[in-house]
């Protein structure tokens, strides 16, 4: 886990994000609250330098200055990090619907008290007095309502805030066009796997696939077609994986598919049936419905090796995916070990 901070911590870090986020020239919207969040919070010191480096110069932080570390510092926080900021919004509008509620309760105590005061206890003369204090409690009972509709404003729009950053961090992680994990979604997807995993006999494996002459479709149909022949691949995948399995856009017309209970031998078979279903899917071209054969794709299978490096896992699924391409495409290959 990156960060451990409590509710009341991460709370905190709220409190001191606001001022520092609301002096920069760049709108305060989830981008800008995410990075000084994680600014405050001291435990993202590369952001902390890079922010420091160009406050030296520029003094405040624009919109493209703001996004530029936002890319390049924080993008890649985790779950765990969306969670503690959820949790300090939850913290703060929790005190701040308290503190209205228990000065308004106050507030008409107070007004009880010196109504019963005046109308038992007190002489005639002392009622003018009075009076006016009652007046003078009124407003204040009124101004504390006034001030209690703003905070209920003010914690839908933390509401809204939170809401956006965790859409913010969803939307950092899904390809727009096929719906399915990105490359990063993929990347925090197999680490978080292969941390909690000892290689055994059943998994995790991964598939690699990549659809064969992909260009000839773009440059024969449109790229348009191109587009609608990637979502169709990306929902064979999608409907052909269960549980904890994922599948993602690798990038380009590449994409991947993440068992983590699947041995070697249920992965290839998994491949094979994937294979099989995309060579015989006919996609129709919107234009003129005419039913477009030939989408096939070449997949690479790897099952995990204990001890081995993310990227060694993935380079034996590509390796597996070239053997395919070079023996004549359309086909599966398991990677060597
Ligand atoms: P191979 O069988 O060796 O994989 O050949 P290929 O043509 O599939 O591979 P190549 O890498 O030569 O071409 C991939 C093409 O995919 C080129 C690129 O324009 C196209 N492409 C990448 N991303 C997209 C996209 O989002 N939409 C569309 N329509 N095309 C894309
Ligand atoms: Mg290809
Ligand atoms: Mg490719």
């Amino acid at each position: 886990m990156r960060y451990n901070d409590s509710a009341e911590k991460s709370a905190e870090f709220l409190r001191l994000a606001l001022p520092l986020m609301a002096k920069q020239r760049a709108a305060t919207h989830p981008v800008s609250y995410a990075l000084w969040y994680e600014y405050v919070s001291g435990a993202n010191s590369a952001l902390r330098a890079a922010i420091d480096a160009r406050r030296a110069d520029t003094d405040t932080l624009d919109e493209n200055a703001t996004y530029e570390l936002y890319q390049k510092y924080v993008a890649e926080i985790n779950e765990d990090v969306a969670r503690q900021i959820a949790a300090g919004f939850q913290k703060i509008r929790a005190d701040m619907s308290m503190s209205a509620a228990q000065a308004g309760d106050q507030a008409s105590h107070f007004g009880d008290a010196l109504g019963k005061l005046s109308s038992t206890l007190l002489p005639a003369n002392a009622s003018e007095g009075v009076g006016t204090v009652l007046a003078l409690t009124r407003e204040m009972q009124s101004s504390i309502v006034t001030l209690k509709g703003r905070l209920d404003e003010s914690r839908s729009e933390i509401e809204q805030l939170r809401i956006e950053v965790v859409k913010a961090r969803t939307e950092a992680r899904t390809d727009g066009l096929t719906g399915l994990l990105n490359r990063r979604g993929f990347e925090m997807t197999i680490a978080a796997c292969l941390a909690d995993t000892t290689a055994t006999e059943s998994g995790p494996s991964l598939l690699m696939v990549d659809i064969d002459h992909f260009k000839q479709v773009n440059d024969n149909y449109g790229h348009v077609f191109g587009d609608k022949v990637l979502r169709a691949v990306a929902q064979i995948l999608q409907d052909n994986v269960k549980g904890k399995d994922t599948a993602a856009r690798y990038g380009g017309e590449e994409f991947v598919v993440l068992l983590p209970d699947t041995p070697q031998e249920g992965a290839l078979q998994l491949a094979e049936r994937i294979r099989g279903i995309v060579e015989r899917c006919r996609i129709k071209r919107s234009t003129d419905q005419g039913a477009v054969a030939n989408i096939m794709v070449s997949v690479g299978v790897a099952g995990f090796r204990a001890g081995e490096a993310v990227s060694d896992f993935v380079a034996r699924a590509d390796a597996a995916l070239y053997a395919s391409k070079t023996n004549g495409r359309n086909r599966v290959t398991v990677a060597t070990s």
